[in-house]
């Protein structure tokens, strides 16, 4: 619309006002903005503003800018804001600090952060229309009404509901009290703790131990204690959001109605997202469960964050600012004073070495609930190794665990069989010679998938037929190396063809009905509803051996379960990531945690692991389940190395046209830092504790056709790392333009990356 061409110049009282917007990375302005406006907006306030040609949403960042002051600034130049989004109350200062200490500490600016932040269609939607989403929004609400406090008086989103049938708090209590189960011992213990300390609390609990009850109950004594709190609970994937939030709904809804508790992940429709949204910013959804992203949720009444399975690597954002949504959750409740409940069973090595003794540093509280619930019959499932070097030579799955699988079948049980590799064959290749099948644009193979005969390209998604003979010789026996979930489905089929399961014979079936096999992976769940239907038939009984990747070691109840089993664990150990040996261990114990979770049963479950060096650490303390000496250990190797938490780590990663240019770009901004930020006044000191390691090629070398570089920084201070990094921004945008970049794509910081 003619919005940017409209002066309203004839106004002698009209105000500047520092907008901020998400401006184009190459457009060397800040993301800060001056417009004009024909009064004062509160800080906070959402607008749309002209930037170049487009129209843009933008958050009125600061108070006013004095325009005397702005002298810089060509007041011909200023451009009019071309409508306020006046319906939606102003975001809370607290939240603009959230966002604008994230752009700083991950080194992106704040416009990209908080635009990334808000719900896409705010970009969309007019004042009006979303006047007109808020109200039915308010109306769907009904009885719970936020009521404008403090300086969030602004219009509140339409017409506000009668708030006669709001409940006493003492009724709310009784009704609460009544949903909820009776706790144990250590339930109660820890909930006491939570209830007088201030936290971070590092809640470490076995798997099935309750700790989803304690966030439940957490945050009902929260919702009755005060009328306006609200609680923000997250989880890793967007996989486990409808079976949270089902147990959510079922406990909150009842008192505090089916809008109390709203959801907020990427798998949603741009609608919802903005529902859910303006249901958490405006304080009629009292609960928002969510992933990563919601730990930016605009939550007026903010009382307590629960992050739970904090370990979880999908925290970390891979793309844009590379936040870790964990991080930035305790940074969020010391900021808003809200308690802050971090859950794992193998906790990250950070936070566990956080939650050491106080009155050795730490800073977060810890928190131990170590028995299953209903202990007696629910032990935690007994590890056996199988020592795979006494083992039949090229055996998949040993002799001892098929026989432990087909009695589980005879007994009606059901199996998990767990490997971290989807498709046939992780490769294939010709003995004659040498041919293998590699991807043309990336360092990698491509896997072999059999269901749809495709040489797939896991990295590229390139995928082509899978060619009759061998491309480079022409012969018709090409071999399989390595195997993935789909061999592993279809060499148990083979080998449990003969077993029967129990169970009346009928006339079709005399000797009992064969095994139901069944797979679960990224390849069989590629449809929107699939894996929920999958997990459905797995809890209906419909399936006695599931094979599939860690999508399925994580979080999901399977009742009947009594034995897991992990083929090939061994080669996460090979990994050259420091952090290999303890996601793999956080890995194995959730995937136990899938076994025993019927109490009936729990007793004679079993875990499998199959490995070559049965003595290794992380086999060690997984048999005894024993996390705290497996940390301790980890931890002891880490500060020996000088490694995270010891030290805090960044990494610059540069995509180009030639590994060369990667390389040159990384090697020239550091080398800049030595020979010329150095010079700078007081800057000799920050770089002494600084460490530039020259750059390397990534461990994926090419993807795509594109070629990759990293180098790491490190310092044993944060704010030195910090400062360092703040300032050398500038010095990698200059060190674009020096020649021996040509071909330079791209470049990215990664504030504590999680793998390198
Ligand atoms: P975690 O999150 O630690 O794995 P959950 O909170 O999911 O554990 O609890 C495991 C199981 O035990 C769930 O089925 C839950 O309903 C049940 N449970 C939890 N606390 C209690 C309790 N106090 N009394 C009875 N059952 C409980
Ligand atoms: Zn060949
Ligand atoms: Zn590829």
């Amino acid at each position: 619309m003619a919005c940017g061409g409209v002066r309203r110049t004839g106004l002698a009282m009209s105000a500047w006002l520092p907008v901020l917007v998400h401006t184009p990375a190459y457009a060397s302005l800040g993301s800060v903005l001056t417009y004009r406006h024909r009064e004062v907006l509160p800080a906070g306030t959402l607008v749309r503003v002209p930037l170049g040609a487009r129209e843009t949403l933008g958050v009125v960042w600061d108070a006013a800018a004095d325009e005397e002051a702005s002298g810089e600034i060509d007041p011909s130049k200023v451009r009019d804001i071309c409508e306020v989004l006046d319906t939606v109350l102003p975001l809370a200062q607290a939240w603009q600090q959230l966002v604008r200490f994230a752009a700083r500490y991950y080194q992106r600016s704040a416009g990209e952060v908080a635009l990334a932040a808000l719900p896409p269609q705010l970009r969309e939607l007019s004042s009006l229309q979303l006047q007109r989403k808020a109200a039915r929004l308010q109306k769907a609400l009904g009885l719970q009404t936020p009521t404008a406090k403090g300086s969030r008086t602004r219009k509140v989103v339409a017409e506000e509901a009668s708030t006669d049938t709001a409940q006493s708090p003492t009724h709310a209590q009784a009704r609460a009290q009544a949903s909820s189960k009776a706790l144990s011992a250590e339930q109660t213990e820890v909930l006491a703790q939570i209830e007088t300390h201030s936290g971070p609390f590092l809640l470490f609990g076995a798997t099935g131990s309750g700790k989803t009850e304690v966030y439940l109950q957490a945050v009902e004594q929260l919702l009755a204690r005060e009328p306006q709190a609200q609680a923000l609970v997250m989880v890793p994937e967007i996989n486990l959001t409808p079976q949270l939030e089902a147990r959510f709904v079922e406990r909150f809804a009842p008192q505090w109605g089916p809008q109390s508790v709203v959801s907020l992940h990427s798998g949603m429709t741009p609608a919802q997202r903005l529902s859910a949204w303006l249901a958490a910013h405006q304080g009629g959804a009292r609960i928002v469960l969510g992933t990563r992203m919601a730990v930016f949720a605009s939550m007026p009444g903010l009382r307590l964050i629960v992050v739970d399975e904090e370990h979880d690597p999908s925290y970390k954002s891979g793309e844009g600012a590379r936040y870790s949504a964990r991080d930035l959750a305790v940074y969020r409740g010391r900021l808003e004073g809200a308690k802050v409940v971090l859950g794992s069973a193998t906790p990250s090595l950070e936070s566990w070495f956080h939650s050491r003794p106080a009155s050795e540093g730490g800073r977060y509280l810890r928190l131990h609930m170590p028995s299953r619930i209903g202990a007696a019959g629910r032990s935690l499932p007994l590890v056996r190794r199988v020592d795979m070097t006494h083992q039949p030579r090229n055996a998949v799955v040993s002799p001892p665990l098929l026989e432990a699988i087909k009695e589980r079948i005879a007994g009606g049980e059901q199996c998990l069989v767990f490997l971290n590799r989807r498709g046939y064959a992780p490769v294939l290749h010709c003995s004659d010679c040498g041919w293998k099948s590699a991807c043309g644009h990336c360092s990698a193979f491509r896997v072999f998938h059999k269901n749809d005969r495709t040489l797939r390209c896991h990295h590229c998604g390139h995928s082509d037929r899978v060619p009759r003979t061998c491309p480079g010789c022409g012969n018709p026996d090409i071999l399989t190396l390595g195997r993935g979930t789909e061999q592993i489905e279809e060499l148990l089929a083979t080998l449990l063809a003969d077993v029967r399961r129990p169970g009346t014979p009928t006339a079709e079936q005399p000797d009992g009905e064969p095994v139901r096999m069944g797979r679960i992976d990224a390849d069989t769940t590629r449809l929107k509803g699939s894996l929920q239907s999958q997990l459905a038939a797995v809890h209906a009984g419909d399936v006695d051996v599931l094979v599939g990747t860690q999508m399925i070691a994580k979080g999901h109840d399977f009742r009947r379960i009594t034995l897991v089993a992990a083929v090939n664990p061994d080669s996460a150990l090979f990994s050259s990531d420091f952090r290999a040996p303890e996601r793999l261990f956080s890995l194995l114990l959730q995937a136990a945690g899938r076994a025993g979770r019927d109490a009936a049963l729990g007793a004679h479950s079993e875990v499998w692991v199959q490995t070559f060096q049965p003595a290794h650490p992380v086999y060690a303390a997984l048999k005894n389940y024993d996390y705290p000496s497996f940390a301790h250990s980890q931890l002891q190797e880490r500060e020996q190395a000088g490694m995270p938490p010891f030290s805090y780590q960044a990494l610059v990663r540069a995509d180009a046209r030639s590994q060369e240019a990667a390389q040159a770009f990384l090697n020239t901004a550091r080398k800049r830092a030595t020979s010329e930020m150095v010079q700078w006044p007081g800057w000799a000191e920050v770089l002494e504790q600084v460490m530039l390691y020259p750059a390397v090629p990534m461990a994926m070398q090419r993807v795509a056709n594109v070629e990759r570089a990293q180098m790491l920084v490190e310092s044993a201070s944060r704010n030195a790392l910090q400062s360092f990094l703040v300032a050398w921004q500038e010095v990698l945008h200059a060190s674009r333009s020096d020649p021996a970049c040509k071909g330079l794509i791209r470049w990215a910081i990664d504030v504590d990356p999680l793998a390198i």
